[in-house]
């Protein structure tokens, strides 16, 4: 072979998640992980060379035409999924602001012209990504977007490709604001930034969230998961779920109560309306704050935590 390329770098097929190496494993650590799994089949592995190739697989992008809460027609919200399915499954959200966008969670196949795409919407500013489910091949992203990609420090042991530190930042804390009004995003002062990363923990110790503070929206992955009832939520039976709270999605182990109630403390005091989840189609439209304790409060009670301390919060 010619000289290394990260197109030939390993990519595990089952969670898209790209390895260091170009030969020699035999596990992906993050589905030997008790949350995830392996198919039939076993272990597989491909690369973004092998992807690419095969002409199978693109990038599509759908605006969210439902995204400007705040009136301001320069928002832009854009969900962009690989098709055909590819690995887990999930999308990645672009939010467009003048000052610059951010681009929560990501895919793990990227081609030229998802990057055309993506520059012709003003690039990237910054990558955060949610929790390792997601880690994929952002390295790769934020080199060519020329951008950091944020992943949470107490997560640090499920970064299959480490990068320079330019590239790739471990946040420490548990809030990360973004995009200032000087398009600085480390900017210390939240007050003046337009996105706030804000740590949940749960599913994963740094499992994330992204608020949108002009769209009044929170990005929400696997944290908070929307469920099928959350999504057309008209006249719905007093008693019904939007979101839910798992260990593990695909084995569904739930989380402990007191694990629940703390999603709930970090995202307590931030404003939102509207929710939007992993997968196309995962959004709760309106009130979506309160109907996250109304979910959270429904699931502990159910788990047997009658007297929890949960039930004494109020949104
Ligand atoms: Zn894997
Ligand atoms: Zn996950």
């Amino acid at each position: 072979m010619a000289e290394e390329s990260p197109l030939d770098l390993l990519i595990c097929s089952t969670c898209g998640s790209q390895h260091a190496v170009t030969t020699g494993l035999s596990s992906c650590k993050i589905c030997d992980d008790p949350r995830q799994y392996l198919p039939a089949h076993g272990q597989s592995w491909t690369t973004l060379r092998k992807l690419q190739d095969s002409k199978q697989y693109r990038n599509e992008f759908v605006i969210d035409k439902l995204a400007h809460q705040s009136g301001n027609k320069n928002l832009l919200l854009v969900s962009i999924y690989t098709v055909p399915k590819l690995a887990i499954g999930q999308r990645a959200l672009l939010c467009c602001t003048p000052r610059g966008n951010i681009l929560w969670d990501c895919l793990t196949y990227i081609d030229d012209e998802t990057v055309a795409k993506i520059n012709d919407l003003g690039g990237v500013s910054a990558i955060v990504i949610s929790h390792p489910h997601y880690f994929t091949t952002c390295l790769h992203w934020a080199e060519a977007f020329g951008c950091k990609v944020y992943l949470s420090s107490e997560d640090g042991e499920w970064i299959m490709r480490r990068g320079d530190p330019a590239r790739q930042a471990l946040w420490t804390g548990n809030r990360l604001p973004l995009l200032g009004p000087v398009g600085n995003d480390e900017n210390k002062n939240e007050d003046g930034a337009d996105f706030v990363a804000i740590k949940t923990g749960g599913h994963f110790p740094g499992s994330s969230v992204l608020w949108w503070k002009e769209t009044r929206k929170l990005m929400v992955a696997d944290t908070i998961m929307v469920v099928p009832s959350g999504v057309y939520h008209i006249d719905r039976l007093p008693g019904t779920v939007s979101f839910s709270f798992m260990w593990s999605y695909p084995n569904f182990i739930p989380l402990p109560p007191d694990e629940v109630h703390n999603i709930w403390k970090a995202i307590r005091d931030t404003d939102f309306e509207d929710a939007h989840g992993a997968f196309v189609g995962q959004d709760t439209r309106g009130d979506s704050r309160r109907r996250v304790l109304e979910s959270a409060k429904l699931i502990v009670k159910n788990m047997g935590y009658v007297g929890h301390a949960i039930h004494a919060e109020e949104a």
